[in-house]
C-alpha cells in the first residue's frame, strides 16, 4: 500500500568461531534494539561456513549468552543447513557469466602479487581465468582443482549508512574474488549476500569492521539483481586508553562474564551506551526505555570506550535494585552450600553485604567470615595507641552486656542502643574496632551491630572470647 512502512527486518550474523564477546553482543544489541524499536523482527543466523573454525559448543554459547540477555530472537537459521541454497545461486552466476572459474595455483597467484608490488600496485587478482571460455572451464572443473570467482566491475558503488551517511567505494580496487572454494563450499561475503535476501532482510546492522566488505556484498547484489540494503555500521569498541580493545578485554565471553556476577540488565544497559546515548544524556535505562528511544541518529561514529569500571558501577546499582529475596536466590547458586543451612543467618548477611557489592562473586569473598570466622592478627584488634589490657577490658564488658541480653532481643537495635552507653562512656573507636574485628577478623567489614545480629549471640560471643583469648597470649 501507498505510503505503508516496510517492515523492518534485521539479523545478528555471527560465525560461531570463539564465545559470545561484547563486540558481538552490543551488535546483537543494537539489531534487536532495532528491530524492537520498529515494531520489525530480530533474526539470528549462525555463519558457519567456515567448517574448520565453527564449532556446535560456540553456537551453543552463543545463544546461551544471548538468552540470558533476555536478547531474544525471532527466527534462527545456521548456513551448513542451507548449503544448496547457495549452490542454486553459484548456478546462476556461472551462467549469466558473473562469475567463472579460476584455476590458478597458489604459486602462479603468489607470483603475480609480487610483481604488482615490485610495481607499486595495490595487489588484486589479475583476471587470468576469466577468459577461459566457461565450456571448457566447466570440462577442466570436472578433475582440476578449482574455485569459484565473481566478476567485478571497474566503477563506484553507493551505499547509504545510518550512522555514515553516504558512502562511496572504487570496486576497481578490489578485484575478482573468491565467492566459494566450490560449489558446496560458499565463503562468507557471498553466503552472507544471498541469506540477507532470501531472509528479506532490510537493515544490516554490524560494526565498522565489515565496512570493507560492504562494497563486495554490493558488487555481487548487484550481479544477482537482488534490491539495496540499508546499513548501519557500528562503531569501533575501544579500550580505556582510546586505542584498540586489548586481547584480554576481547577474549573473555559474556558466559565469563556471567560467571563471575556480573547481571544482564548491568551488561546491556552498559553496552547500549558503547556508541549510543540516550536524549538528555541520562545513564541508567530501563530495557522498555532503550527499546522505545533507541535510534541511529543517536549512534555516534568514534569509538565507544570500554571502561570496565563503568560496567562494575552499573552492576553494583542493579544489585542493589534487586530485591533482597531475589538476590538471595541468585547468591544460593554461587556459595558453598553449608552457607544456606542457616537461611535466616543468610538472608541477613546478604542483606547487609549488598550495598558494598559490585559482583556477585564479591559476596562469597566478603561475607566468607559470617560463616566461618578468618585467622587474623591479634594486632588488628588495636584501634590507634590503646594498650592490649584496655582493649581486653573493653571486650569483656562488652561480653557482659551481650549476656544481658535475651536471644529473642538480640537484633541490632537493641545491641546498639544497650552498647552505645558503654561506647560513649570509653570512647567508640575503642570499643566498637575491637568488637567489629573480634566479629569479623577483617579490616573492614559491615558495622559490629549488624554482625552481632547476623551472627547471633551465641557465635558472637565464641567470637569476642577467641579475641580475648589471642590478647591474653601478648599480655
Ligand atoms: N559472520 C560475520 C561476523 O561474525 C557477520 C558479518 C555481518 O553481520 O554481516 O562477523
Amino acid at each position: 500500500m501507498f505510503g505503508q512502512k516496510k517492515h523492518v527486518r534485521v539479523r545478528f550474523a555471527p560465525s560461531p568461531t570463539g564465545p559470545l564477546n561484547f563486540g558481538g553482543v552490543r551488535t546483537a544489541l543494537f539489531n534487536w534494539l532495532f528491530a524492537k524499536h520498529e515494531g520489525g523482527s530480530f533474526i539470528l543466523r549462525i555463519e558457519d561456513t567456515d567448517r574448520e573454525r565453527s564449532r556446535p559448543e560456540f553456537e551453543d554459547d552463543i545463544k546461551e549468552s544471548l538468552s540470558w540477555l533476555g536478547l531474544n530472537w525471532d527466527e534462527l537459521y545456521r548456513q551448513t543447513d542451507r548449503i544448496s541454497n547457495y549452490e542454486k545461486y553459484i548456478a546462476i552466476l556461472l551462467e549469466k557469466k558473473f562469475a567463472y572459474r579460476c584455476f590458478c595455483s597458489e604459486e602462479d597467484l603468489k607470483r603475480d602479487e609480487e610483481a604488482q608490488m615490485s610495481q607499486g600496485i595495490q595487489p588484486k587478482y589479475g583476471g587470468r581465468c576469466r577468459s577461459i571460455p566457461p565450456e571448457e572451464a566447466a570440462r577442466r572443473a570436472e578433475n582440476e582443482k578449482h574455485v569459484i570467482r565473481v566478476k567485478i566491475p571497474e566503477k563506484e558503488v553507493s551505499f547509504h549508512d545510518l550512522i555514515r551517511g553516504k558512502v562511496t567505494f572504487n570496486l576497481g580496487l578490489i578485484g575478482d574474488f573468491i565467492i566459494a572454494k566450490s560449489a558446496k563450499e560458499p565463503l562468507y561475503n557471498f553466503a552472507n549476500v544471498i541469506d540477507d535476501f532470501e531472509m528479506n532482510i532490510t537493515h544490516v546492522v554490524r560494526g565498522e569492521e565489515h565496512i570493507s566488505n560492504t562494497p563486495r556484498q554490493i558488487a555481487i547484489q548487484e550481479a544477482l539483481g537482488f534490491p539495496p540494503l540499508i546499513y548501519a555500521h557500528l562503531p569501533l569498541i575501544l579500550g580505556a586508553n582510546k586505542k584498540k580493545l586489548s586481547k584480554r578485554d576481547l577474549a573473555k565471553s559474556i558466559s565469563d562474564y556471567r560467571k563471575e556476577g556480573y547481571l544482564p540488565h548491568a551488561i546491556v544497559n552498559f553496552l547500549v551506551l558503547l556508541g549510543w546515548h540516550p536524549k538528555e544524556d541520562r545513564e541508567v535505562l530501563s530495557i522498555e526505555e532503550m527499546q522505545k528511544e533507541f535510534s541511529f541518529d543517536r549512534v555516534q561514529k568514534s569509538g565507544g570506550i570500554f571502561n570496565i569500571e563503568k560496567l562494575d558501577w552499573f552492576n553494583g546499582y542493579y544489585i542493589r535494585a534487586l530485591s533482597d529475596e531475589t538476590l538471595t536466590l541468585l547468591l544460593e547458586d554461587i556459595v558453598p552450600p553449608e552457607w544456606i543451612a542457616d537461611k535466616d543467618k543468610f538472608i541477613k548477611a546478604v542483606a547487609v553485604e549488598k550495598e558494598r557489592m559490585k559482583k556477585l562473586t564479591d559476596f562469597a569473598v566478603a561475607a566468607d567470615f559470617i560463616f566461618e570466622l578468618p585467622s587474623y592478627a591479634p594486632e588488628l584488634l588495636v584501634w590507634k595507641q590503646m594498650s592490649i589490657e584496655t582493649i581486653n577490658e573493653n571486650l569483656k564488658e562488652t561480653a557482659d552486656i551481650f549476656e544481658k541480653i535475651s536471644e529473642e532481643d538480640f537484633n541490632k537495635k537493641i545491641i546498639e542502643s544497650k552498647m552505645m552507653l558503654f561506647a560513649e562512656m570509653r570512647g567508640r573507636g575503642e570499643v566498637l574496632w575491637p568488637l567489629r574485628v573480634a566479629l569479623s577478623g577483617k579490616n573492614a567489614s559491615p558495622g559490629p551491630f549488624d554482625l552481632a545480629e547476623i551472627l547471633g549471640k551465641k557465635e558472637a560471643l565464641r567470637r569476642i572470647g577467641h579475641a580475648r583469648t589471642l590478647l591474653s597470649k601478648k599480655i
